[in-house]
This record gives C-alpha cells, structure tokens and sequence, in this order.
C-alpha cells in the first residue's frame, strides 16, 4: 500500500491539540512510516507494518491512538480503551515515555504494567481509570486472572515489535488475553520482520488489514 506523499504533520487528520504537542518535541514532519501508517489507524482499519526502532514507529500508533481518545466522550468511570502490548520492560518504558507527557497535556491517562514493579502499586494506579495501557503480556495476564481490571471496552489493541513478542514465547498469553477483550476491535501490528509463523498468526488476528 503506497501512502499519497505527505510531507507536513498538517496534512495529517490529528487535532490541533496534538499538532502543538509535536512542535514542542521538535517533530518537523512525519517519517514514512507515520506517514503511511496515521491516516489508516484514523480510518479505523486493521494494520501489519513493518518498521525498525529508530524509524519513529512508536509515535505511528500513539498518535492516532491519542486523538481516537480525545474523540471519545470522557465518561467516569473511565474504560480501559487502548492496550499496547510490548515484549520487554525497557520497550514497555519507552513507549510510555514518549505517550505520557503528550497524554497528560490532553488530559489523558495512560499506565504502564510489567513485570519487575509490585503489583500493589499498578493496582492502586489501575483504580485511578486509565484509558491507555502499556503492558507486557504475563503481568497483564495476571492481573486480569487477579480480575483487577477488564478489557471489555477495549477499541483497540497494538502489538508493539510483534516478531520480538513470538520470539519470546509470549503468544499463548497473547492468545489468552484475546478471550478477555471483545473481538469487534481495531488491530495494529507493527514488527521489524515478518517470519512465516507470524504471518499465519497475523491472518488470525487481523480482519481485512492494510
Ligand atoms: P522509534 O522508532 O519510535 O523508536 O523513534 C525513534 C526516535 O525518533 C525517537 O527518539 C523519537 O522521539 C524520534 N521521532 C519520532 N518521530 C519523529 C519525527 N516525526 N520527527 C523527528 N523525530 C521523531
């Protein structure tokens, strides 16, 4: 698929509200891959892209992701609506740095949960509503097993470095946690290579994807 060339964040259907943010961090215009990539997750289609770190690949998907949240209305309580799942802690820390202080600015929350941080403080960060998480795919499972929170107003699910997830052995947990979100949702998969056994996944996993 060969996005129309875009060469100005202006271009790009985001609010006003996450152009200024932008400007702040110095972005001057989208790379390709959030060039090809915004315009098909604010359409609401399903998404297998492949991109390296270091290509901007992570604010690809966070940025839609933010403003379908600043289009939703804010109700309270407030439902669980975006998951990120990542293979590592480091990832996990990563992606939330370049989400949190976009997403505070806008008034949205966003937690990151993984492994190697006690459970009692992400629950106690669970209760206050986020509407986005970042999340390793083992302490997720737990902590839904724990029901200390549910998926089933979720909109949309990302898997971040896909082929590093399968790698990894986390696809049973993956596969788990799919039964505990609805399966009418909007699904991105963003990974470095694409091995054969993640593409047969893949065609599970996405409905009609770009
Ligand atoms: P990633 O591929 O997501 O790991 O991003 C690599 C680096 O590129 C990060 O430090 C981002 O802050 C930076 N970055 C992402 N998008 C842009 C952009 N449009 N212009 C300049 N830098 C960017």
């Amino acid at each position: 698929w060969c996005p129309m060339s875009i060469d100005s964040f202006a271009e790009l259907a985001l609010s006003p509200r996450l152009q200024q943010p932008l400007r702040e961090l110095g972005y001057a215009a989208p790379t390709p891959i959030q060039a090809s990539a915004i315009p098909v997750i604010l359409a609401g289609r399903d998404l297998m892209a492949g991109a390296q770190t270091g290509t901007g690949k992570t604010a690809a998907f966070v940025l839609p992701l933010l403003e379908q949240l600043l289009q939703q209305p804010q109700a309270e309580p407030r439902p669980i609506r975006a998951l990120v799942l990542v293979p590592t802690r480091e990832l996990a820390t990563q992606v939330n740095a370049a989400l949190q202080g976009v997403a505070e600015a806008l008034g949205l929350r966003t937690l990151t949960l993984c492994g190697g941080v006690p459970q009692e403080q992400q629950q106690a960060e669970l209760a206050l509503g986020p509407q986005l998480l970042v999340a390793t795919p083992g302490r997720l499972r737990d902590l839904l097993a724990q029901r200390r929170l549910g998926l089933s107003n979720l909109r949309t699910l990302v898997l971040d470095e896909a082929d590093r997830l399968l790698e990894m052995g986390f696809w049973p947990d993956i596969q788990w946690l799919l039964n505990a979100m609805p399966t009418e949702r909007q699904t991105l998969l963003f990974s470095a290579t694409l091995p054969l056994e993640l593409e047969s996944l893949a065609i599970d996993l996405l409905t009609n994807p770009i």
